[in-house]
């Protein structure tokens, strides 16, 4: 019995040996023999997919593009934080999501415009080198169409319909190093730093060309414009001030998108007769070529509002300024908005 009752604890004994040698030696084998392969499995099923699913698109994109490249775009997007519908159309909510993307990036110009820094910048928030939170850099767009909820993208559309919030001041406003035909430096001389690169190219192009352009308005604040809206008003009433003259808000000078350009042979003014005077010519050629468009063309009075002002150049970026010039559009009909 007792003996019986031995060998039972030897045998037990030699099971937990076993046992505690088994425990011992699996990890062992694991870090030795299958450690390496498995590992190398799970990173390239880890990786693979990701890369095959998530291409940053090479070209430049913007509002109204549509397709594969704008797909992967937002499939990327919602990678780093955001929750827009894939459906491969640059709409309103994905020039939110990379104008919203593009505040929270130090240094980077906002434009809404998906261009080469914007992929850079996505490239490193893929690979968690740095952090965005969705709407911490512009808030979300509502559904109130009367105001324009995102006036920092470039192709944002300002008009009679669709206005911009009284407290917006665009960032990065500079006075651009062109001629202005006054001295001094006040506000109106101001346009986005973007916008005012593209008008020095533009301007350096007209001096080789042999014309003598000058600026003459860009930026306009709020406030500027609602004194300027009730003179204009007290002048001619106000029906006849709303043909020539914006609301504040309604104003694209405030967008510091916008540059008033005249020249010497009709004394600086701002009138139609610009538009048969040789600077006024080469405008209405060359200007698309350096982002700019006359935002309100000759007979498209109903869709503007605006009687036609050869002067009054709005910066929408290269791609879209050629189209719409070549095709005579007005900023209206290219982002199919009324
Ligand atoms: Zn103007």
């Amino acid at each position: 019995m007792l003996k019986k009752g031995l060998s039972v604890a030897f045998a037990l004994m030699t099971l937990l040996f076993l046992v505690v040698a088994c425990n011992n030696q699996e990890p062992k084998d694991r870090n030795t023999n299958s450690a390496p392969t498995s590992e190398k499995n799970g990173q390239d099923m880890k990786e693979e997919p990701e890369e095959e699913d998530v291409t940053l698109p090479e070209t430049t994109l913007h509002k109204t593009d549509q397709g594969e490249s704008v797909q992967s775009l937002q499939e990327i997007l919602n990678k780093v934080g955001y929750s827009l519908t894939v459906d491969g159309e640059f709409n309103a909510m994905t020039t939110w999501a990379i104008t919203d993307f593009q505040m929270q990036q130090e240094g980077m110009d906002v434009s809404g415009i998906y261009n080469k820094a914007t992929k850079e910048a996505l490239r490193k928030s893929l690979e968690n080198e740095s952090s965005i939170e969705p709407a911490s850099g512009l808030a979300k767009p509502d559904n109130d169409k009367s105001t324009v909820s995102n006036p920092h993208e470039i192709l944002a559309l300002v008009n009679k319909e669709h206005a911009l919030p009284a407290d917006f001041v665009p960032r990065n406003l500079v006075k651009p190093d062109v001629r202005f035909p006054f001295t001094g430096s006040v506000p109106k001389m101001q346009m986005r730093q973007v916008a005012a690169d593209a008008l020095e190219e533009m301007f350096q192009a007209g001096d080789n060309a042999g014309i003598d352009l000058f600026a003459q308005s860009g930026y306009r604040s709020y406030d500027r414009q609602d004194a300027i809206f009730a003179s204009n008003v007290a002048q001619h009433g106000e029906k006849v001030a709303n043909t020539f003259s914006a609301r504040p808000g309604e104003s694209e000078h405030q967008s510091g998108l916008t540059m008033d350009v005249t020249s010497p042979d009709i004394g600086y003014e701002l009138t139609v007769e610009f538009g048969e005077t040789d600077e006024g010519k080469w405008v209405q050629q060359h200007a698309a070529e350096y982002g700019f468009i006359i935002r309100y063309p000759k007979g498209k009075k109903k869709i503007t509002k605006y009687q036609y002002e050869p002067w009054h150049l709005r910066y929408v970026g290269q791609d879209a300024a050629k189209e719409i010039m070549q095709k005579g559009l007005t900023l209206e009909e290219y982002l199919g908005v009324k």
